[in-house]
């Protein structure tokens, strides 16, 4: 039962977006900025954000040395450098629309620890250089092994080092906050605590049922455009979607007084990553530890992974330190057979951008802006 008002002021939208993780808001605000009198609504089903966007380890990254070479074991080297400039272009918007102090950009450096067995690798490096240049105009790998010692890293387990001259860092709470402000500010309208249960397609556009808890309702929204921007948890709405679930695993330790290191680290394939943030070690990865349990929508943390982070955390990245955990936490992203992100139009009004991998940082905002580019002039 609505109100007279309620039915004609809040039923009815130019365009919603399920999900307010950065691929939502870009989404939303990319459709604002190409039609700024439509209304716009994105659908969040948490209080805030709960998926990847609020809870990875804000690596502006556009893949390492190792990665970009794992790559290509799957993909042409066509397919590998596109993948990297459109991380170069995201992350350049991202920039440009939310300003590097508001998210704490910052270019300390990104390293790669090369183990003694991933030597032999070095000898791709001019290779992998000269086909980024050739699409991206640089050359993003240098050798940096002269600040192994320095950093603190064993060497008879860091045998080289490799420097990406491209990445940064970011604060992502103050990038999320920053994001949902500059939508705001645009007129979009952001309803959390809101989650859709399934959409229904109607001649004219779609409706979007959501599950109102205080009125014991589903809700039926219209929209002529709708957006479906739930990366990992897509599959609830689109059962088809091709993509899997993969979880996250992260731990974050006290600060460490003379810290050796800033900016982000990077190794194994990139499975593995730390970073400094406010004098601690922010440390993650092990997904390849445990590949089928970690296949989940499951926000919840998986104590073998959390004890080889916490070996490696000791041996290898703070050898010899006593340091005490201070939080751990997971979260979810999405893959695919492919590292391409899934961007599409599945009928006449329903899009979708999904399937950032682990890193949508870098790619949000360019993933929005093609799945926008998808509406008809
Ligand atoms: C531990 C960890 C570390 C990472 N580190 C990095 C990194 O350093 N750099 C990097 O680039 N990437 C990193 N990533 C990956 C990156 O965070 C993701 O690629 C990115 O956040 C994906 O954004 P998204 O908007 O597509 O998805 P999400 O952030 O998951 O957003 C989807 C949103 O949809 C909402 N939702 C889902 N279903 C519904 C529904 N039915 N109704 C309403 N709302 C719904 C969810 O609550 C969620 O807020 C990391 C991820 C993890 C888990």
């Amino acid at each position: 039962m609505f109100s007279y008002w309620e039915q004609a002021s809040f039923l009815h939208y130019d365009a919603i977006v399920i999900g307010a993780g950065i691929v939502g808001l870009h989404t939303a605000i990319e459709y604002k900025e190409r039609f700024p009198a439509k209304r716009v609504l994105v659908l969040e089903r948490s209080l805030f954000p709960y998926g990847a966007s609020t809870r990875n380890a804000g690596f502006a990254c556009m893949g390492s040395f190792t990665e970009l070479l794992d790559d290509l074991k799957h993909h042409s080297e066509v397919e590998m450098t596109a993948l990297f400039c459109r991380r170069k272009e995201g992350l350049a918007l991202l920039r440009q629309r939310l300003g590097d102090h508001a998210i704490d950009y910052r270019e300390n450096g990104s390293h790669e620890l090369i183990s003694p067995g991933e030597l032999p690798l070095l000898a791709q490096l001019d290779h992998i250089n000269a086909l980024i240049a050739a699409a991206a105009g640089f050359e993003p790998f240098r050798r940096a092994d002269g600040k192994i010692v320095g950093f603190g890293f064993p060497a008879s387990a860091v045998a080289a080092l490799i420097e990406n001259t491209g990445e940064g860092e970011l604060h992502t709470g103050k990038m999320m906050r920053r994001l949902t402000d500059y939508a705001l500010e645009m007129g979009i309208e952001i309803k959390t605590g809101a989650p859709v249960e399934r959409f229904e397609e109607e001649d004219e556009g779609v409706s979007v049922l959501v599950a109102d808890t205080t009125r014991a309702a589903t809700i039926a929204l219209h929209a002529r455009h709708l957006f479906i921007c739930t990366n990992a948890f897509t599959r609830t709405l689109l059962p088809e979607a091709a993509l899997q679930p993969g979880r996250g695993q992260v731990l974050l330790t006290d600060p460490i007084p003379g810290l050796p290191f800033k900016g982000i680290f990077h190794f194994d394939e990139g499975y593995y990553y730390f970073r400094e943030i406010d004098g601690r070690v922010l440390f993650g990865g092990g997904r390849n530890l445990d590949f089928e349990g970690e296949t989940t929508t499951e926000i919840a943390l998986n104590p073998a992974i959390q004890a080889d982070l916490e070996t490696k955390l000791r041996e290898l990245i703070l050898p010899g330190s006593k340091v005490a955990i201070a939080q751990r936490w997971a979260g979810i992203m999405a893959f695919g057979t492919a590292k391409r992100p899934l961007i599409q139009q599945f009928s006449p009004h329903v899009y979708g951008a999904f399937r950032m991998g682990g890193m949508g940082v870098a790619l949000g905002a360019a993933a929005a802006k093609e799945c926008v580019a998808l509406l008809s002039p």
